[in-house]
């Protein structure tokens, strides 16, 4: 969740909505009248994996999702990782699974939370523990997995075409990213 920001983090002082010349021109953004700083709110970058675990797909049921929906392992980046080190951080973090392969799949928006995702594909092995951030996890066939109409779903989607299946959506109207 991106919590507007009320007051400036440098002096204290109320923000406004002050318009600048910028590089692409006047742009209004939130500004610090007092010392100059500017909120730029640029989007936030998300890992997402695809986990191979078995010959199957592994998706994992977040457990503060209202509904049943299983999705991508996400994490964010830490200060201090590579996206291929915090994305195999993540999954170790998450599910306890070791990474012995990672491709990237691509890199999707997810304008609603302000977010870009780097997407991988992940050959993993070892045992399944969850940690309390999830609550389930399911294993599907790549040829039954159903894909969602989402950043994270369009990379299992792109996975799917690239290894040769082709992408189920299920109807998910609303659907977790
Ligand atoms: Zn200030």
């Amino acid at each position: 969740m991106n919590l507007p920001f009320t007051y400036c983090p440098g002096c204290a002082a109320p923000l406004a909505l002050i318009t600048q010349s910028e590089d692409g021109g006047d742009k209004a953004r939130l500004r610090c009248p007092a010392c100059g700083f500017t909120h730029w709110n640029n989007p936030t970058p998300v890992l997402a994996a695809v986990i191979e675990y078995e010959g199957k797909i592994l998706l994992a049921r977040n457990a503060a999702w209202t509904t049943r929906m299983f999705g991508l392992i996400t994490g964010f980046m830490e200060a201090g990782d590579t996206p291929d080190g915090g994305m195999v951080r993540e999954i170790r973090e998450e599910t306890s699974l070791a990474t012995s392969a990672l491709t990237l799949i691509g890199v999707y928006d997810f304008q609603r939370m302000n977010q870009v995702i780097i997407a991988y594909h992940a050959a993993c092995h070892g045992e399944v523990r969850l940690s309390p951030e999830l609550s389930d996890y399911r294993l599907f066939a790549p040829e039954a997995v159903k894909c969602w109409r989402a950043g994270t779903g369009q990379a299992l989607a792109d996975w799917l075409q690239a290894r040769g299946y082709t992408p189920q959506y299920g109807d998910f109207s609303k659907r977790e990213p």
